[in-house]
């Protein structure tokens, strides 16, 4: 029997206020592996107060030290439990075990280790007398309850990259993960159990609608943190206005991938069939809308295609497996959906284009070439392993085709050019430019995006920022 998982609430493990609970099915075979409880509004709300009585509990006269310490071991235990855990996400997602244990695990452990410190460095500005007899300072303040609601494609690391700056700026959480991918949030809070007091970390397992909507209604949270579709952004933007509370989102991407003539094309196939089917091409910053100078643009084709076709797909334990299946049923038919329709519209497949033929949701890692500029394909994110290729004429081209969608996540230039590739940086109307490369990321820099991919930053001392209020302190000096 699949085994079956209570929610984290004040410290305890509990049960759904009706009862309900929902099987978790693993994408990579179609199978049930895990009953979870199905939460309620009313299980959102019970989570929500003892996450407030916690704010102003202990927790409150803890010093960054103190807190520090709890996020810093959390980190370690991740790090001992690193096997256990990439088992559970790799089932659960559908992920190669290997790719996640070597590409996941150690920036989780490190974002955990860099928020737990940087939040006892911030600063502010210096206390001064800016009107005759008064002192003025500024105090950076948790904001109190954090609500946090995660997405599938990296459960975990999504989860940590709220729960980090959330906790080290002193704030209470309520994190709601995927109603898909529940289980390695509700182990993180089995981890964290004896870390931080009752109430300060729980978890509520559910859909989006009751929990991640009362976490978004509730007047008794202070900010809530997505990591989702647009559409779900523009929704919370929406339902959360009549609280006013803050509001921090970190929606899709269709990263442009802007290939020059002059660029070591070597490098952008390398890079190109490694990040624009990573983690099955569910990745906001997927390298999946190439855009190639006209005079390279058959090279890069010719290249690229075998080496997409050499990519392993396959379970999650299986040897040398790059990249694993999609996250559900809808989510294959959905890819199944956007290739036909750019077929349709007059873009050529050159490899791939179909399912793979076994149990779980399976897609080949597919090229388009020569989708129009306007075609659904380069406008919408697909998510999942489709990379489309674009010819363009010259840099204006180039440049107006990178920007022209509605989303401005994360990018790429690639150009022995400095001049070019520093007026790229400059016009790209994007949060992230990578230059010669595309993915890497790090804590101390800061992710998140323009336009339609969401406002605040991820990761970096700016999320820190973000999780905290300024206050003004003016005193007489009468
Ligand atoms: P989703 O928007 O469907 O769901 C995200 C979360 O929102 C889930 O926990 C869901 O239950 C919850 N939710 C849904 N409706 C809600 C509502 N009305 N009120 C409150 N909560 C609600 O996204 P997904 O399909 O889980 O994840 C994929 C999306 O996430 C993609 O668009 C991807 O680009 C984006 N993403 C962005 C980043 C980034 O850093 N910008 C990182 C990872 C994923």
């Amino acid at each position: 029997m699949a085994d079956s998982h209570q929610m984290f609430i004040d410290g305890e493990w509990v049960n759904s206020s009706d009862g309900g609970t929902r099987d978790i099915i693993s994408p990579a075979t179609g199978a049930v592996i895990a009953s979870v409880q199905e939460g309620t509004a009313d299980d959102a709300n019970r989570a929500i107060a003892a996450a407030k009585r916690a704010f102003y509990g202990e927790w409150y006269d803890m010093t960054p030290k103190d807190r520090q310490l709890g996020l810093l071991r959390l980190a370690d235990r991740i790090e001992e439990h690193a096997d256990e855990l990439v088992k559970i996400e790799a089932e659960n997602v559908g992920k190669p075990y290997e790719v996640t244990m070597a590409e996941e695990i150690p920036p989780i452990v490190d974002n955990l280790r860099f928020f737990a410190g940087a939040a006892r460095g911030l600063e502010g500005r210096s206390a001064g007398e800016y009107m005759a007899g008064f002192t003025s300072f500024v105090r950076r303040e948790p904001i109190g309850v954090a609500g946090l609601i995660a997405p599938w494609n990296y459960p975990l690391m999504m989860a940590v990259w709220k729960i980090g700056p959330a906790l080290a700026t002193g704030n209470t959480v309520v994190l709601k993960p995927s109603e898909l991918t529940p289980l390695t949030a509700l182990k993180m809070a089995e981890l964290s159990a004896d870390l931080f007091p009752p109430g300060v970390f729980n978890v509520v397992t559910g859909d989006g609608i009751p929990v991640g909507d009362a976490i978004v209604r509730s007047p008794d949270v202070g900010i809530v943190s997505l990591t989702g579709d647009v559409d779900t952004g523009k929704i919370i933007n929406t339902n959360s206005s009549d609280t006013l509370k803050r509001v921090h989102l970190e929606l899709g991407g269709k990263a442009p991938v802007v290939v020059f003539e002059d660029a070591d094309l070597a490098s952008v196939v390398e890079w190109v069939s490694g990040a624009g089917y990573f983690n099955a091409g569910q990745d906001c910053t997927a390298a999946c809308r190439v855009l190639v100078a006209d005079k390279v643009y058959d090279k890069v084709l010719g290249d690229l295609v075998p080496a997409v076709e050499g990519i392993k797909v396959g379970g999650p334990f299986e040897d040398d497996v790059a990249v694993g299946s999609v996250i559900s049923k809808e989510q294959q038919e959905r890819v199944i959906g956007f290739v036909d329709r750019a077929k349709e519209a007059g873009a050529e497949v050159l490899t791939g284009g179909e399912v793979i033929d076994r149990d779980g949701f399976y897609y080949k890692p597919t090229v388009v070439a020569n989708p129009k500029q306007e075609a659904e394909i380069i406008q919408k994110e697909v998510f999942g392993p489709v990379v489309t290729v674009q010819r363009f004429s010259d840099e204006d081209q180039a440049l107006a085709w990178a920007n022209g969608v509605d989303y401005g996540l994360a990018s790429s230039v690639w150009t022995r050019d400095v001049g070019r590739a520093m007026r790229m940086a400059r016009k790209m109307e994007y949060g992230c430019v990578w230059v010669n490369t595309h993915i890497p990321l790090t804590p101390e820099m800061p992710h998140g995006g323009y336009k339609q991919s969401g406002h605040g930053k991820d990761m970096s001392v700016y999320s820190l920022e973000d999780y905290t209020n300024i206050k003004h302190v003016m005193v007489s000096l009468d």
